[in-house]
């Protein structure tokens, strides 16, 4: 990571004494935040670090504007600064992945997924209801107008990856908005190689015939070839929506290109900015012409206003995202995962698929006589944060687990190499092999653990070595 300038220790030293005169302890807490981020191996393969710039503008009155509606055409007076920024924003990721129409208002992942989801069903439900309406108002509805409507529009399917596949809530799991809004049928891996079936998801989606197919994951360490699902949503006349939330920085850094880029495929794109494309944390969506109209009335119709001081940070980590050493980074995180995942697999380790293509393993723990609970608290007290994850068709379920998801996108930004990562590998493997279940009255536990004398602290000195070669925000001293 390169030096800070030099003026943001002051800076920073400012804002926090600023803060502690209203409370202290906010400014204790933000404080504290920096030194445990800079003193944890963070393998969570969802979490980043932003540039400082982009962290900056998001302390700004550009947070005090309402702005509901679309560039040029507000519901509130005097929003041409807002206007500025959410139009920068989305020239540079219309710019940044080559889209026809990028719409830069969403919060978060999951808001960006109901503004795609909302998209697709008020562009492609034929509504006999509101056809017969025509511009009629609200007021005007009967009881039993409200409730065609209500037939009409929730009886939509879609058809998303599992979440034991690695698959997102958002992808229709049952106790998900998204499983209550359409009836879904979800697609799996292959038992065998742990690798999307698209024959099979073909045959399933001809006999369920769903308005959407959803592509994209949080714990599938592989590519997806999107031809062979735009393939597939064309042939049973699916929308095919993509979630990159995972792995936007790939696709913007241009480590997936051809097939494996969602959007020259895709109709609908939704994403996070704070993930793998490490900016701030946001989403945004992107659409080709057809649903460029339906995208932009996300706000009012499903998100609040907009956060204008966010979408300014977004501008700056699209423009980020569009530089050479952008591209540089976001090839080094696939090499860096390459080498994580040859590393823990040569020291015994069994993952998912036994490798990966992207930025993320999914380790099964299950091999070592642990659950993924019991791994993931034995990592975190030797100084290694992860978060556990299923394996497909997990014994242990979605709570204990057998698996954990590690990824590469955060100490890559804090500059580890690949032969560092081999060693990171060495550390999991020796914390995983140290550790038994403890053995309580009942028996062994799923959640307790024993691991051996000494390794905790032996693993948390190297682990510190790592993180004091690859300093985060190198010169910024509060
Ligand atoms: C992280 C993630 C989301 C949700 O993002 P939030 O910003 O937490 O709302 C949605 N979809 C996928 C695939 C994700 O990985």
């Amino acid at each position: 990571m390169t030096t800070v300038p030099a003026q943001s220790s002051q800076i920073y030293r400012s804002i926090l004494d600023v803060v502690a005169t209203v409370e202290p302890r906010i400014a204790d807490a933000t404080a504290q935040e920096l030194s445990d981020q800079r003193a944890s191996l963070k393998l969570i393969a969802s979490e980043n670090y932003a540039s400082l710039p982009t962290l900056m503008v998001m302390g700004t009155w550009l947070s005090d504007k309402y702005a509901e509606g679309t560039i040029g055409h507000r519901f509130y007076a005097g929003c041409r600064n807002i206007d500025t920024v959410e139009a920068v924003a989305a020239e540079h990721a219309e710019a940044l992945f080559g889209a026809d129409h990028a719409y830069v208002q969403p919060h978060s992942g999951i808001d960006a997924n109901l503004v795609a989801y909302w998209a697709i069903l008020s562009h492609r439900v034929e509504s006999p209801t509101l056809k017969r309406l025509g511009a009629a108002t609200v007021n005007d509805l009967s009881e039993s107008d409200w409730e065609d409507l209500r037939r009409e529009f929730n009886s939509q399917k879609v058809m998303g990856m599992s979440l034991d596949a690695g698959g997102h809530l958002t992808h229709g799991f049952r106790h998900n908005i998204s499983g209550k809004m359409f009836s879904q049928h979800s697609y799996g891996t292959d038992p065998e190689t742990g690798l999307i079936d698209y024959d099979g998801l073909r045959s399933a989606a001809r006999e369920f015939k769903p308005l959407i197919i959803v592509a994209g994951y949080s714990a599938y360490p592989r590519r997806v070839n999107f031809a062979r699902m735009r393939e597939i949503a064309d042939e049973v006349g699916a929308t095919l929506f993509v979630d990159m939330a995972h792995f936007a920085g790939l696709v913007a850094g241009k480590v997936f290109t051809g097939e494996e880029n969602p959007i020259p495929y895709a109709h609908i794109v939704a994403s996070t900015t704070h993930k793998s494309l490490r900016g701030p944390r946001g989403g945004f969506v992107l659409a080709t012409q057809e649903y460029a109209s339906a995208v932009d009335k996300g706000c009012p119709m499903v998100l609040g206003g907009p956060l204008g001081h966010v979408m300014a940070a977004k501008a700056l980590a699209f423009a980020e995202a569009r530089t050479p050493a952008f591209q540089t980074y976001a090839a080094q995180v696939a090499t860096n995962a390459k080498a994580l995942a040859e590393g823990l697999m040569k020291r015994g380790v069994h993952l998912v698929t036994g490798g990966t293509d992207n930025h993320l393993v999914l380790m099964d723990v299950s091999n070592f006589g642990l659950t993924g609970r019991q791994a993931e608290s034995a990592l975190l007290e030797s100084g290694v944060v992860t978060n556990r994850n299923s394996v497909p068709r997990d014994p242990n379920g979605a709570w204990y687990t057998s698996g954990v998801r590690i990824g590469t996108p955060a100490l890559t930004t804090r500059g580890f190499t690949a032969a560092e990562f081999d060693q990171v590998a060495d550390l999991i493997a020796e914390v995983l092999k140290s550790t038994t279940p403890a053995v309580g009255p009942k028996g062994a536990s799923k959640a307790k653990y024993v691991i051996a004398d000494g390794v905790a602290a032996r693993v948390n000195a190297r682990a510190q070595e790592l993180l004091d070669a690859n300093p985060l925000y190198p010169g910024l001293e509060l």
